[in-house]
C-alpha cells in the first residue's frame, strides 16, 4: 500500500515509518521539518519536505505518489504552548488537518489514522481511563485532538471515510535507530537522560504535592515500538470500520519511580530537585487499553519500565545530540 506519513521525520512518526518499511509497504514521508529531523526518516521512504499549510504541495504528493492510506503525526504537542497560544494549536493542527483531510477526499482516500492524545481527559472519573471515559479536553492541544477526532466521525458518515483515533499515554523508548530529540526538550525520560549524560545539573520535580503515594505525578509510559505495532494493525482493521483506542500498558509509574529508574539504567546519580507543579498536570493518568487487545490482539511486547528507559538510554548514548550526529 502507498501510506503517506505526516510528521514522519518526527519521534513517532520515524519510528512508525520505520515499521512500516519492514512490513514491505511504500511510505511516502510529508514533513516541514520545523520539528522533525532529515536524518530520522528511514533511507527505504521517499521524503517531501512540505507543509500543510502548502495545499498545493500537499494534492500533487496525493496526484503523484497515488495515496491509498495517511497516517497523521505532524502537529503541534505542547500543552503549555497551547495554552499561551491556542490559536498557533487551532491552525498547526485544526485547519492544516482540515487540508489534509481536503486533499484526502479529493483524491478518494479513505484510510486514516489520527495521532490523538490522553489530553482528551482533564478529569477523569475512572482509573485506568477507558473508551468510555467523558472527554474534557484539557487544554488547546487536546481540544484540536477532539475536533480532528470529532470531523473523522461525520466525514465517516457522509464520506465513508474509515479512521482510527489512536490515544496515546505517554510515549517513551526508542529503537536502535530512531529515539526522542526535540528541541526544546520537555518530556521527562530524555531530560532525566540529559542528566545522565552531563548535559544538565538535575532533574526537576515538578510538584511533590499530588494525591499519589509518593506525591508526584503518575503517568503510563508506553514503548513507541509497541504504539507502532498499535497503528499497523489499526491500519489493517479499517475495512472493518472506524475505531477510537486508548493506548498505555495500563501501569502508572511515578516521577519519582522513573528517576530512580533511570539512577539503576544509567549508573548516573541524576541529582532531582523538587519543584512546583506545572500547570495543567493531571495527578494520574493510566490507560484502560483492553478494548484494542480484545478487538486486534494488541498486546505491549516492552511493559517494562526498565526496558523502555534502557532502549532510550541506548540510543541517547548513541546520539548524544541527538540527530545532529
Ligand atoms: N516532569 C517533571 N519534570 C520534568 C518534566 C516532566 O517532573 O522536567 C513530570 C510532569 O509533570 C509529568 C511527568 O513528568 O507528571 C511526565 O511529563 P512529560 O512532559 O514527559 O509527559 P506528559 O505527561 O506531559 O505528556
Amino acid at each position: 500500500m502507498n501510506i503517506l506519513v505526516t510528521g514522519g521525520a518526527g519521534y513517532i512518526g520515524s519510528i512508525v515509518v520505520e515499521e512500516l518499511v519492514k512490513t514491505g509497504e511504500r511510505v511516502i514521508v510529508y514533513d516541514n521539518l520545523s520539528q522533525g529531523h532529515r536524518n530520522a526518516v528511514d533511507p527505504q521512504a521517499t521524503f517531501i519536505e512540505g507543509d500543510l499549510a502548502d495545499v498545493v504541495r500537499l494534492g500533487a504528493a496525493f496526484q503523484q505518489r497515488n495515496i491509498e492510506a495517511v497516517m497523521h503525526f505532524a502537529s503541534s504537542t505542547l500543552v503549555a504552548e497551547s495554552v499561551t497560544n491556542p490559536l498557533l494549536y487551532f491552525r498547526n493542527n485544526v485547519a492544516c488537518g482540515l487540508n489534509l483531510l481536503e486533499a484526502m477526499l479529493r483524491h478518494g482516500v479513505k484510510r486514516f489514522i489520527l495521532s490523538s492524545t490522553a489530553n482528551l481527559f482533564a478529569e477523569p472519573e475512572r482509573m485506568p481511563i477507558d473508551e468510555e471515559e467523558r472527554i474534557v479536553p484539557g487544554s488547546p492541544y487536546g481540544e484540536s485532538k477532539f475536533i480532528l477526532e470529532r470531523m473523522l466521525h461525520w466525514l465517516d458518515k457522509s464520506h465513508g471515510l474509515r479512521y482510527a483515533a489512536l490515544r496515546y499515554f505517554n510515549a517513551a523508548g526508542a529503537s536502535p535507530d530512531h529515539g526522542e530529540d526535540h528541541d526544546p526538550e520537555t518530556h521527562l525520560i530524555p531530560l532525566v537522560l540529559q542528566v545522565a549524560l552531563g548535559q544538565r545539573e538535575h532533574i526537576e520535580i515538578y510538584g511533590t504535592d499530588y494525591p499519589t503515594p509518593d506525591s508526584t505525578c503518575v503517568r503510563d509510559y508506553i514503548h513507541v515500538l509497541d504504539l507502532a505495532q498499535a497503528h499497523i494493525l489499526a491500519l489493517q482493521a479499517l475495512e472493518e470500520g472506524s475505531r477510537v483506542y486508548n493506548l498505555g500498558n495500563g501501569q502508572g509509574f511515578s516521577v519519582r519511580e522513573v528517576i530512580e529508574t533511570a539512577r539503576q539504567v544509567t549508573g548516573h546519580p541524576i541529582p532531582a530537585i523538587e519543584g512546583p507543579r506545572r500547570p495543567g498536570d493531571p495527578a494520574v493518568l493510566i490507560a484502560g487499553s483492553t478494548k484494542i487487545s480484545h478487538q486486534l490482539g494488541w498486546q505491549p511486547r516492552h511493559p517494562d519500565l526498565r526496558a523502555i528507559i534502557s532502549s532510550a538510554w541506548d540510543w541517547h548514548k548513541e546520539h548524544p545530540h541527538g540527530y545532529e550526529n
